[in-house]
């Protein structure tokens, strides 16, 4: 299973700028590919995506408090415990593969599952390693592994080009009216 069903979530929303967003959930085979990567264990019906896309509508804005404020005020956290109220815990499942085992939980209901590795992520993680990429025109969901917790990038080269090619603009811009 995906290590981050939020982050997952998130990114199925790509932002080009502010009026321009690709939703990947419209996309045919979209409820398949996320049943697949998080081992949901039931088919995603039409009713389930619509339930995580209007969740993902709370996920984004909710890292974003995070960012701003490094916390979650009360509105927040009340969506967060509404969402995973939705099913009774999910039953664990173990299995022998490989020479050893693995465990797989089994969700009722997939917004308590991507709500669920977001409350064990700011719960039992850091939550100040939840970040949004600093591109106005990408804003990824990643975890910034990075020791000091300085990424503000995504993965994307894309995106650490255009800072570093905007760094050395305004440096040479600042040269430039010296
Ligand atoms: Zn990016």
């Amino acid at each position: 299973m995906s290590a981050a069903p939020f982050l997952d979530l998130v990114n199925t929303e790509h932002i080009h700028d502010a009026d321009r967003v690709t939703d990947r959930l419209d996309e045919p085979g979209a409820a398949e590919r996320l049943e697949r990567r998080w081992n949901v264990g039931c088919k995603l019906t039409a009713d389930d995506v619509a339930a995580l896309r209007a969740f993902r509508g709370i996920l984004r804005p909710a890292i974003e408090e995070l960012m701003r404020t490094g916390t979650l005020g009360l509105d927040s956290v009340e969506a967060l415990n509404a969402a995973l109220s939705r099913t009774g815990p999910g039953h664990a499942l173990v299995t022998v593969a490989g020479g050893g085992f693995a465990v797989k939980e089994r969700w009722s209901d997939p917004v308590a599952l991507v709500a669920a590795s977001f409350a064990r992520a700011i719960a039992e993680d850091d939550p100040r390693r939840i970040k949004l990429c600093a591109n106005p025109h990408c804003r990824w969901a990643f975890r910034d592994d990075s020791k000091n917790r300085s990424r503000r990038w995504c993965s994307s080269e894309a995106c650490g080009n255009v800072a570093k090619l905007r760094a050395f603009r305004s440096r040479a811009r600042s040269r430039g009216s010296e």
